[in-house]
């Protein structure tokens, strides 16, 4: 293990959930142990729990302000969001016209829970309301005009009084005049769930009718929550059965977790131990964080205004970063942050800045950093120190202009693949001559190539496009501009000055780059402008043989499919002969690069292709004319329009994405392994500034997936060789020992859930 490794996890994620507090925890545990008690039962340990019970719900009747109003305990916050939906809905439906059409609100940055349960609960009582989203400003402020006009019909509005996401809060005084002033006897819910503990509460003084809670984001174990009911607000249980909590919700109760919660209001009620940090001292951490940020990544933004959010959540965006990106790094420092909201992180962006009108790179950059009151000053100290140790960790990776000379950072030589949803920028560098070629650049890396350039000292020798793209706009206008101003080139970047080279007979164009040649090839077909580069040994050209390393193959052939051929430059008659001229000169095995990548399998080659792409491979065995290709080359792109997700598809997909049997490892499995075959190879395929941050002294090399495709090539002549990759959680190691294992890699293995099941925190 690394020295950083051995490095605690500083945990700054406290809106997804919190740890127990140690008192918290032995409370819940004596329950378990000692005072396990039913609190139903009439003997002496049922009485006993029953009086940790009471006791709990008159202290959260204090630290809720609750006055005459109830405190039901429940299972968290979902639940007691259904409590006052159902409630309130089945309230309103007994004083609902025939024929009126009513509506229901609810603020469109609230927690999911609540509109869905809106959906499910709407259609199951069979109300028929229209469910309206509340809009937000650029602060995350809910509309009073929209609310002013919609809600005298509403039968129901759901607010939050924190955002989970961005801390921003709401004025619930401004907004209750709002909302009484068009409508006194609208129900009225607020999702306090990340207000505990951060804003006051005094909900007998105001008219909110329901206010649900979730013990986990506050200290206490995942599991309890609660609910509180206004005096006099409809009630009917969620759940029926025994008649627990006067029988408003049945099922024995949780005793530790309301033993838990029990300590947690003592602290919010100052009876504690004092470990929660006031307001002032939250304040000063929150400065702390976003000072450490700004020096470290200079250009972050921050996506929401500190003057109306609790001092507890910084969401920022780091420009030219995903939050994807970002997670990985601040993870590899063992600082545990959120992408958006952690029940949808798999989404890439956040629908609560998109509400807030926020560009869409914030959106799909943002990150979110929240920590609760029991935070400490050295944890916002450490957590500080590696927020500059990440940027340190890109900086060493060229990814940010950080200063240090070129020789403490890694040289970059070789291929670099850049992906951007679907579509693919390569990079070739050549460390002796320090130049290098962009292939297909998108516009959205200009920034990342500039400074990959600039850090690594990298003469650009040409920005080439393989076609005038028609789903994107190209990038190479900002390179040009910045390295190539000198240079006279065709409209995709190709120089005019070039060599011309024999091949087979034939004489072709190319560029010099290091001990290689990047030969130009026509290939028309999915455009008429469309060309093949194909990079191979310089020296070996000139006596004779071509050594391919690469063909930048553009739309010609893609992943599992062939580019399309219903542009109106298309001709799929050039199509057909394109692919069998280039197959012909560069052969089955050599790497075949596209501009596109939909589906996670880096690079490919003629063989890999013809054997799912039946259409491919009649055409290279000549066993289908130029006329049934183009028939059979209609119907196919006909698919395409019914794969169009956000982005122009450039290709139907014919092939499949079927996986090879990959050999996976736990964590012991792994380790016995290792001990057993000194021949094995372990790959960290985690990207370099993640490596450097903490890796594994065990392992034989990095191999990000930035990088994958150089490694195919530098180990096409050994594809026998065992490899076992890891990577953080599992999944970009299994992409990667597929996309291996597709190309004739035949021993390959990875670490099934990645260092992340083998790591304690
Ligand atoms: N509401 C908000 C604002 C939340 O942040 C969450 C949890 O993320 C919930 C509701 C759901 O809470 P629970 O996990 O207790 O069901």
């Amino acid at each position: 293990m690394s020295e950083q490794q051995a490095l605690s996890q500083i945990y700054l994620d406290a809106n997804a959930t919190t740890p127990v507090l140690p008192k918290a925890a032995k409370a819940a545990l004596s329950t378990m142990e000692t005072m396990f008690g039913n609190p139903s039962s009439s003997h002496i340990s049922g009485l006993q729990a029953k009086q940790i019970m009471d006791e709990t719900r008159r202290k959260a009747v204090q630290v809720l302000g609750a006055g005459s109003g109830q405190v039901i305990f429940t299972s968290g916050a979902t639940e007691g969001i259904q409590t006052g939906i159902l409630s309130a809905l089945c309230a309103a439906k007994g004083k609902m016209h025939a024929h009126k059409q009513y509506s229901i609100l609810y603020g469109a940055t609230e927690h999911k829970a609540v509109p869905e349960s809106l959906k499910h609960w709407n259609k199951v009582l069979e109300i028929d309301a229209q469910i309206k989203a509340i809009p937000v400003d650029e602060k995350g402020t809910l509309d009073y005009d929209f609310i002013a006009k919609e809600v005298p019909n509403a039968l129901m509005i759901c607010t939050m009084a924190v955002n989970n996401e961005t801390g921003v809060y709401q004025d619930l005084s401004a907004l209750e005049m709002v909302i009484r002033g068009h409508n006194a006897d609208v129900f009225w819910m607020v999702d306090c769930v990340q207000a505990l503990g951060k804003r006051g509460l005094e909900l007998a003084n105001t008219s909110i009718d329901y206010a649900p809670f979730s013990g986990h984001k506050l200290y206490a174990p995942k599991g309890i929550g609660f609910v509180y009911i206004r005096e006099g607000a409809p009630f009917t249980p969620f759940i029926a059965g025994g008649g627990q909590e006067g029988g408003l919700r049945s099922g024995t109760e949780n005793l530790p977790g309301l033993a838990a919660l029990n300590v947690i209001f003592d602290e919010l009620l100052d009876n504690g131990d004092g470990v929660f940090a006031n307001a002032g001292q939250l304040q000063l951490f929150r400065s702390q964080l976003a000072l450490a940020l700004k020096n470290a990544f200079p250009t972050v933004v921050f996506n929401h205004d500190f003057a109306n959010s609790v001092p507890t959540t910084l969401n920022f965006a780091i420009p030219g970063f995903s939050s994807k990106e970002i997670m990985d790094l601040f993870d590899a420092a063992n600082l545990r942050v959120s992408s958006g909201s952690a029940c949808s992180s798999k989404v890439t962006r956040s629908f609560v800045l998109d509400a807030m009108g926020l560009p869409a790179w914030q959106s799909e950059s943002a990150i979110r950093m929240s920590f609760g009151p029991a935070v400490t000053q050295q944890q916002i100290d450490q957590a500080c120190d590696r927020i500059h140790h990440c940027a340190q960790a890109l900086g060493h990776s060229c990814l940010l202009n950080a200063t240090g000379n070129i020789d403490e950072k890694t040289q970059l030589q070789g291929l670099v693949q850049f992906k951007v949803g679907g579509s693919c920028s390569w990079l070739y560098a050549d460390p002796v001559t320090k130049t290098a070629v962009i292939i297909d650049p998108l516009p959205e890396l200009s920034n990342r190539l500039l400074t990959i350039l600039q850090c690594q000292q990298l003469q650009l020798v040409a920005a080439i496009d393989t076609h005038g793209h028609a789903d994107h706009q190209s990038g190479r206008i900002a390179l040009a501009k910045a390295h190539l101003d000198n240079q006279h080139a065709d409209y995709l970047g190709w120089p005019v000055e070039t060599t011309e080279v024999e091949i087979a007979q034939r004489r072709f164009a190319a560029i010099s780059i290091g001990d290689k040649y990047l030969v130009r090839i026509a290939t028309p077909g999915h455009t008429e402008d469309s060309i093949s580069l194909v990079l191979c040994d310089k020296d070996k050209l000139l006596s004779g043989a071509l050594d391919v390393s690469y063909v930048f193959c553009g739309d010609l052939v893609l992943m599992g499919s062939l580019g399309r051929t219903n542009f109106s430059t298309s001709d799929a008659k050039q199509m057909y002969q394109s692919l069998q001229s280039l197959a012909q000169l560069v052969g089955d095995q050599s790497l075949l690069c596209p501009s596109h990548d939909y589906h996670n399998e880096f690079v490919t080659n003629f063989k890999a292709e013809s054997s799912r792409n039946s259409l491919l491979n009649d055409v290279l065995n000549g066993a289908v004319t130029v006329e049934q290709f183009v028939e059979r080359k209609v119907e196919l792109d006909k698919n395409i329009n019914d794969q169009t997700g956000e982005e122009i598809m450039c290709g139907a997909f014919t092939g499949s994405c079927t996986k090879k049997h990959l050999q996976e490892y736990n964590g012991s499995e792994l380790k016995e392994k290792l001990q057993r075959d000194s021949q094995v190879k372990l790959i960290d395929i985690r990207e370099p500034h993640e490596y450097a941050l903490n890796h594994d002294q065990e392992f034989d090399m990095n191999v990000p997936l930035t990088r994958l495709t150089d490694f195919i090539c530098q180990q096409q002549h050994n594809k026998s060789q065992e490899l076992i990759l890891v990577c953080r959680s599992g999944s970009r190691s299994q992409v990667a020992a597929n996309a291996l294992a597709r190309l004739g890699f035949d021993n390959v293995g990875h670490l099934k859930g990645g260092y992340a099941l083998c790591q304690s925190s």
